[in-house]
């Protein structure tokens, strides 16, 4: 589904060049669950941002679905971006402004999705994310785990094939972050592609592919026990 080759991406900062990919290789099978972990700096953002079309390289290729990604344009990225990529952020990235079922509904608002299309989709989805009761919070209204679930929500209301969460359980407590580890993987379960930042090894383990970074490499890999933990 995914191939990276030779990707490298290097930052200027006031005379010093920091190789945040240096030569990234990586292929990655549909439905797949991918951990990625390595000290603060290592690149680990860095290459979800490529993967989900945020950031571009300064050279190599990224092959998504058979499609070479560095060659489209910034409209047709954005497209690709929208349809089949979900990303979640440690720091949730709501709109404060709008409630929770409002947040969930935008993607599908942005692409011109109908009202009354939207509105079972949103409600279905919200249930199943246990999101019911707080449809019309604002986010200030919801705990940690309650805006990553609605974040989470967000990402996959447009049933996107790929799903990016750069360290989503960063700011929540243990137990809302186990929360947030089963919803991600059992949306995996079901078909998605997930691949999840973090910095905690007890996380990163459950993963069938963990990755381990450093200095934008690709240092190990290891393979953990299929559903080991479920
Ligand atoms: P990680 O997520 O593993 O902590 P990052 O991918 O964020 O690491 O960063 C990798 C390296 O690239 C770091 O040294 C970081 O300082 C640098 N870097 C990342 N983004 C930028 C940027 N926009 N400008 C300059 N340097 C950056
Ligand atoms: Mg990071």
């Amino acid at each position: 589904m995914i191939r990276l080759e030779q990707l490298c991406k290097t930052y200027h900062l006031g005379g010093e060049s920091v190789h945040a990919l240096d030569h990234f290789d990586l292929q990655i099978q549909a439905g797949d669950y991918l951990s990625v972990m390595g000290p603060s700096g290592s690149g680990k953002s860095t290459l979800l941002n490529m993967l989900g079309l945020l950031d571009t390289p300064d050279s190599g290729c990224y092959w998504l679905e058979k499609q070479e990604m560095t060659a489209l344009s910034e409209e047709q990225r954005a497209a690709i971006r929208n349809q089949r990529i979900g990303f979640v952020f440690q720091a949730y990235h709501l709109i404060e402004r709008l409630t929770a079922r409002e947040n969930i509904e935008l993607p599908l608002v942005i692409t011109g999705t109908a009202p009354a299309q939207r509105r079972p989709l949103v409600d279905e989805l919200m249930q199943r994310l246990g999101l019911a009761r707080h449809a019309e919070h604002l986010p200030h209204q919801l705990s940690g785990g309650q805006r990553q679930r609605v974040a989470i929500a967000r990402a996959v209301i447009r049933k996107p094939a790929l799903l990016l969460a750069d360290e989503p359980t960063g700011n929540l407590d243990s137990h809302s972050g186990a929360e947030v580890i089963e919803l991600l993987e059992e949306l995996n379960d079901e078909g998605i592609t997930l691949l999840m930042v973090t910095h905690d090894p007890n996380m990163g383990e459950r993963a069938r592919r963990q990755l381990w970074l450093q200095d934008g490499k690709l240092i190990s890999e290891k393979r953990g026990e299929q559903n080991a933990q479920r």
